[in-house]
């Protein structure tokens, strides 16, 4: 192309430019990066950020968060990232590995568990394996109840407004629209269980993960394996969890939608519990369970139907 070209292409460019200022059109900035451990925390993130975020989902959903360990290539994300946001309360065992990388590239760290109540796993005692699947003796899985992740929620939009104060319109509105929304579902939460004889409210499940849920919505819970998916259960544990379930004639047990212990087949051979259905433990899933509202659908629905 000769010189003269070139100096048309730039004055139709300038031109274009021009059009677009006249036509009203706001020149959009860089989305604000979200990188993030926890697919709870990131569908939050997408709705009081919307379109003033880009969220990059370091943890994807169905992958077990228990075992995981962010790649080399994940650190660099998190570091070219504004905010990182992340479970907390030991579920991520890496977590003190990054706080170098975030003070240093200047990202941001939100913590959901920061801003709940903690509670203890249900079952004491447990042998944790040798290594990083260790957790403390606080339970992580904080978005099992519905007034946490409205905790959580607020927190979110807090980081967002002090890193983006010229979104702050968009993010109070879209996370006033949230929580009203997540108020719904508590609601809804709430009718669903009162349809189920108080004696029939036990949960039997794969790992100890609901123990907020059964705290907020009167469940009792027996846990086949401790807090964390690579807690092993002993033989004997095996057997008084059988004795209590045919104790208690619990009508179903429920798998999980990522990893579930193969002594989940010998309890539903030895008592009187049928499989329940799949629910969501670690986080979201896919389909009707890729947003808080759908997984907490799904796991509510689904254990009714199988208790009543
Ligand atoms: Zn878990």
């Amino acid at each position: 192309m000769s010189a003269g070209g070139e100096f048309v292409g730039v004055k139709i460019l300038f031109f274009l430019i021009a059009m677009l200022a006249c036509a009203g059109l706001e020149v959009v900035a860089q989305p604000i990066r979200v990188a993030s451990l926890s697919t709870v925390m990131a569908d939050l993130v997408r709705d009081i950020g919307a379109e003033r975020v880009e969220v990059i989902e370091i943890v994807k959903p169905g992958t077990d968060p228990h075992i995981f360990e962010p790649s080399p290539g994940d650190y660099k994300t998190i570091a070219n990232s504004r905010l990182l946001l992340a479970s907390g309360l030991g579920f991520e065992g890496y977590l003190d590995k990054l706080r170098p990388v975030l003070e240093k590239s200047g990202v941001r760290l939100v913590v959901g568990g920061d801003v709940v109540e903690p509670i203890e796993g249900a079952c004491e005692g447990h042998e944790h394996s040798e290594d990083h699947h260790h957790h403390g003796t606080a339970d992580p899985h904080w978005w099992q109840s519905v007034s946490n992740v409205q905790l959580v929620a607020r927190q979110i939009g807090n980081a967002l407004i002090a890193i983006d104060p010229a979104g702050r319109v968009t993010y109070e509105k879209n996370a006033a629209a949230l929580e009203a929304r997540l108020e719904d579902l508590g609601k809804w939460v709430r009718l669903q269980i009162v349809q189920l004889p108080k004696k029939n409210r036990v949960l039997v499940t794969s790992h100890d993960a609901l123990g907020y849920f059964a705290k907020e919505y009167g469940f009792e819970i027996l846990p086949v394996q401790g807090i964390s998916t690579s807690d092993q259960p002993s033989s004997q544990k095996v057997r008084d969890l059988i004795g209590r379930i045919r104790e208690r004639g619990v009508k179903a047990i429920f798998a999980e939608s990522i990893e579930n212990p193969k002594v989940l087949g010998q309890i539903t051979a030895e008592t009187c519990a049928k499989p329940g259905g799949v629910i969501y433990a670690d986080g979201l899933g896919s389909g009707d369970a890729g947003t808080y509202g759908g997984m907490m659908r799904h796991n509510v629905t689904t254990i009714v139907e199988a208790l009543k």
